[in-house]
């Protein structure tokens, strides 16, 4: 299963005709369809040769320019980067004092990053099931969750596709709530013509190198004031404040969380690119919405994302596969898409039905639209890079291995 950053570092084996088709049948080999690949230019590629050659190669003045522009990004927020998107949600929850007798509230359908922290910092993880519309947090499921114990929101923006922030924070104000919103996916991505990250209480993106933009991996925190922001940069390294030349203060715990200088300077080559990466992004998610709309798989109502392209960044391309009209698995799509050199994902597996959280007593049962989801969700190839003609052999080839397994 291709799920989550780790395994996402799929083998692109060139597509290859199998020995035991006959040399008329042999189609001209078509390059192998990744599901993404990031875009670095050669202008970053020389700049990261500079970084290198500088003799200052860890965290320094890269980052700092990084975290500037990043700053610049979001409206003159505080900004801190960080070597994951993990690492910065975990930081928030500590800077809100988040920690064991508490409870956070959060999706089950995401990347098991976002409840892991929650776990991390000894606090008490509470799934409420997804909106199946959107596959985001059911926002009308989460006053029902809190307790006197809740401090804070984890919402994700699942696909680049962002959680309704009015309600989120009307939910958050009335109840006097933390939020950390779980942006890995959503740079770029607006909620009423203000961008995410501008808005809001701490917002941590994600810089792995499948997400909109990169630095290979890393992630920034954006902050609420520079309070805030000074014990970001003590959770980042050891807990460790130093003064003048020679003074140096540890106070609590702290980790080994900071960006390197060379990680920077790709983001900063990347983050020109945010807006016309998006674009194409957004052309196309439009294209797969025409396409599928004509394809002759319309009968099974293969279930499509919200049509939205005003606010999302299109971070994903993902349908969900009618399992009741269907006689062949998710697996064996993905093993037909993968013979026919098209790469696919699973984004991702409902996080409850994890052995760990098994143990912890979640079941099936608990979060229906979350399991349905996790059970057949599956992502299709959609990067900058990519081209309409791609898009039309993966609409086509999905089609024909779906009308192949109808149930009759
Ligand atoms: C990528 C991702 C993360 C984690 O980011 P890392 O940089 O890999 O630590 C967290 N949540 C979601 C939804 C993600 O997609």
């Amino acid at each position: 299963m291709k799920a989550g950053p780790i395994t996402c570092l799929a083998i692109n084996p060139e597509f290859s005709v199998s020995s035991n088709q006959t040399a008329a049948q042999a189609q001209p080999a078509l390059p192998f369809l990744p599901f993404t690949r990031p875009t670095i230019d050669d202008e970053t590629i020389t700049g990261v040769t500079e970084v290198l050659r500088s003799g200052w190669i860890t965290s320094g003045p890269k980052v700092k320019e990084f975290e500037a522009k990043l700053s610049e990004l979001f409206s003159g927020r505080p900004v801190r980067a960080f070597n994951s998107g993990t690492c910065t949600m975990e930081i928030a929850l500590r800077i809100a004092g988040i920690g064991p007798g508490h409870e956070v509230i959060t999706t089950p359908l995401t990347w098991v990053a976002t409840s892991n922290v929650i776990l991390d910092v000894g606090a008490k993880p509470v799934f409420v099931d997804i909106d199946p519309r959107t596959r985001n947090l059911d926002l009308d499921r989460i006053e029902a969750a809190i307790t006197p114990a809740t401090r804070a929101i984890i919402p994700v923006d699942l696909a680049g596709q962002p959680v309704d922030r009015d309600r989120l924070y009307a939910i958050a104000k009335k109840h006097n709530l933390r939020v950390v919103e779980d942006a890995a996916q959503s740079i770029g991505s607006t909620w009423n013509g203000k961008r995410i990250g501008s808005i809001g209480d701490f917002v941590s993106f994600s810089f792995h190198s499948n997400k909109n933009i990169t630095t290979t991996e890393g992630g920034c925190l954006v902050l609420n004031n520079e309070a805030e922001a000074k014990l970001a940069e003590q959770y980042r390294l050891q807990g460790v404040v130093r003064t003048g030349f020679d003074g140096m203060e540890v106070e609590f715990v702290g980790g080994k969380f900071n960006l390197t200088d060379v990680a920077a300077r790709v983001g900063l080559g990347q983050l020109p690119h945010l807006e016309s990466f998006t674009t194409k992004r957004r052309e196309f998610a439009r294209l797969y919405f025409e396409l599928f709309d004509t394809a002759a798989i319309r009968p099974l109502s293969l279930g499509l994302p919200p049509a939205d392209f005003a606010n999302s960044n299109w971070h994903m391309f993902q349908v969900i596969l009618p399992e009741a009209k269907l006689t062949i698995k998710r697996t064996d799509v993905m093993a037909q898409m993968h013979a026919a050199g098209i790469a696919t994902g699973v984004h991702y597996p409902a996080i409850h039905l994890f052995k760990l959280y098994r143990n912890l007593g979640w079941k099936e049962g608990d979060f229906p639209h979350a399991e349905y989801a996790g059970r057949n969700i599956l992502t299709l190839p959609l990067f900058p890079t990519m081209t309409r003609a791609d898009v039309a052999r993966v609409v086509q080839t999905l089609t024909t291995i779906l009308q192949a397994h109808q149930k009759s």
